[in-house]
Formats: C-alpha cells, structure tokens, sequence
C-alpha cells in the first residue's frame, strides 16, 4: 500500500489527547455533571417527529441565531453558530488566519487555539502568562509588537488554570492587538462578567460561547460567538452550506427557554467548587484559584502523574496536564456532582496518605 505524504506543514503535528476510558466516577473533560431538564428532552422528541427530513434544514439556522441572540442582546446577524465552539474557532481561523498570517496565544491555555490555527496553516506566537498564570501585559507588548499577530486569543476563565480575565485585561488587549481578538468564554457563565458587553461594529473582538459546558450539551455538539455584523458576514461565507443539521437547530433553540434551569445548575456547581477547592487545601497540593468549573492543582510533594494514576486506580478519571508545558506535575478536575467530588476527594485523599 503506498501511503499518500500529508502537507508538510502538517507532518509534525500531533493529534488532540483526551483519553475516554470507562470509569465509575468521569471528572477529566469539563462537561456538566447532569443533563438538561426532562422537560427539555420531552420538548426535543415532539419537535423531532416534526422534521422534513428529506428537505435542507435552514441554512442560515435563523431561529436558533434569534434565541441565543436574545441571551446577550443583540439580533441574529450577529451571532456565527457552529458545531461546537472548536468548529466556531476554526471558521474564524479559516477566515482571519491560514498560509501567511499569525496568531498569538498566551500558554498555558486552551491546546485547540494553536492547534487549529496550526492547522489552517497559520504560524502561532506562543506568549507566557505570569506565574499565577494571568496575563502579564509586557509579555503581550512584547508578542504583539514582534509578531504583529491578526489573530489574538485569550480563554476566560482560561482552561486549564481557571483564572478569569478582567474587564482592563481585555480592553488593553483590543487597544494592543493590531487584529481580532478573540475571547473565549467557554465558561462564561461562571465568570462575573462577560467580554459580550464589549462587542460593537467597530470592535475587533468575537466571544465564543459552547452549549458544551454550562448547557449540558456536550452531545449535540452545538458552539457560537457574538461578533460585529459585518465580521458575522464573513464567517457565513466561510463555513460549509447547511453545515448545521435541523436536529441540532431545534435542540439548541429549545435548551435555552431553560435558561433559569441552566442558571442553577451553575449556582450548584460554583457551591461544590469552592466545597472541593476548600478540601483540597487541607491537603498536600497548592490549589489554583479558578472561576469555572474545574481546579487546577499540584501535589507538593509526590509527581503529578502518579496521584493521576492513583485515582484511576481508584476508577476516578481526572485530566493529566503534568506533561503540558509550564504545567509540571498539574492535575486539572472537573467538578462534579456532590457524590463525584465526594469519590474524589476520598480517592487523593488515600493517594497522597
Ligand atoms: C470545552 C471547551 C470548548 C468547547 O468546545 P466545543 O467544541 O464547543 O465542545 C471551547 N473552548 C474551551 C476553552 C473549552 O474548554
């Protein structure tokens, strides 16, 4: 068999590493906990008998764009919907970055930034954050004035460390960057505010937002920015035609009318958070301060590796960042529910004893 010789540019690359193994207790991916109201599933199944399935559902999803659009204020000509944030991202990419053009990030941070940008054949500029991990502004003078990037990514609350970038970050970014910055806010409903408020036609700023995380949706792998209209436009040229499937259109219209449902759960969630955080500082680990959904930690005194192993062992699955650049021996998880985090915290607490 004679193999074909990818790109290049593109032989170097690796894949993206989330191990999905079976496990009792799954706290390694950021997905919500529970699933959406039983109402919602209700609603979901008679819509569903309803769908043309021998028609093109609508190719500019203007339902769907009009209730998540109505979330954040703004219409539907701006709000880009895609399937999940990644695909949101990579449209952006294809039409900002690729063969020639630049993009900054600031590491550690979301791997799929730099990744996908790799994979539209742009060159990425890795700049580093401070040592608590928030944005350290000289860097960015420095990245921005070397590399003039037309892209420029932030992630707030920044996966995997969980800080959240504040309302000057983002303002001195946009005056800095020569290109469009985007903002991610996977986790934005746990943050106290939102680089939304930011967006206007002549700001070059997008916010991108999942129903992955805080929807509990991670199946219907469903993402989408807010963005200035003309930019919206753009990004409409870009993607694929019908690239949104009707089954996907309605569940994401009909998820949020559960707005109040998914409200709660975050309240839930962010009370469990701290209730872990607090745990995990009576032990042997330095805990990352973190407005989302997950903790960033390290254990002091045994290798990060091996308390990730120890927990899987103990059929806990957490994610291993130890191995990531500037992230020796860090462990991130994810919060779960109070019998989740209860095996959690019992299983490290065994770990490290
Ligand atoms: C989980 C996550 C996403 C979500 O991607 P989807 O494709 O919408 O599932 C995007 N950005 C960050 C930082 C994430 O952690």
């Amino acid at each position: 068999m004679t193999r074909v010789p990818v790109r290049d540019d593109l032989s170097a690359l690796e894949g993206y590493h989330s191990p999905q193994v079976t496990v009792d207790v799954r706290l390694n991916t950021n997905e919500a906990p529970v699933g959406p109201p039983a109402a919602f599933r209700e609603a979901l199944a008679a819509e569903m008998s309803r769908i043309e399935w021998n028609r093109y559902p609508d190719r500019a999803a203007t339902a769907l764009r009009t209730a998540i659009g109505a979330l954040h204020g703004v219409g539907p000509e701006q709000i880009f919907v895609a399937n999940g944030s990644n695909e949101v991202l990579q449209t952006v990419l294809l039409t900002f970055a690729g063969p020639g053009r630049t993009v900054a990030t600031f590491e550690p941070t979301y791997q799929l930034h730099g990744h996908i940008a790799r994979i539209t054949g742009a060159t990425v500029v890795e700049g580093e954050r401070a040592a608590d991990f928030s944005i350290d502004m000289d860097e960015v003078r420095r990245v921005v004035s070397r590399s003039r990037p037309d892209v420029t990514f932030l992630c707030s609350p920044n996966n995997p460390t969980g800080g959240v970038d504040s309302p000057s970050v983002v303002r001195e970014l946009l005056a800095l960057s020569p290109g469009l910055l985007v903002v991610d806010e996977a986790y934005g409903q746990f943050a106290d505010w939102s680089a939304v408020e930011l967006v206007d036609e002549e700001t070059p700023l997008v916010v991108s937002r999942t129903f992955s995380k805080t929807w509990s949706m991670a199946a219907a792998r469903l993402g989408y920015l807010v963005g200035p209209r003309w930019l919206v436009a753009e990004l409409d040229k870009v993607v694929l035609p019908y690239h949104l499937d009707a089954t996907k259109q309605i569940a994401g219209t009909l998820a949020v009318r559960f707005l109040d449902e998914m409200n709660e759960r975050v309240r839930s969630i962010v009370a469990e958070r701290e209730r872990v955080i607090t745990a995990l500082r009576s032990l042997d680990v330095d805990v990352f301060d973190s407005g989302a959904n997950f903790v960033l930690f390290r254990p002091r005194n045994a290798s990060g590796r091996a308390v990730w192993q120890g927990l899987l062992d103990r059929s806990v699955l957490i994610r291993d960042c130890s191995g990531w650049p500037r992230l020796a021996d860090c462990l991130r998880v994810t919060i779960g529910t109070p019998a989740e985090d209860d095996r959690f915290l019992s299983a490290i607490t065994e770990v490290l004893s």
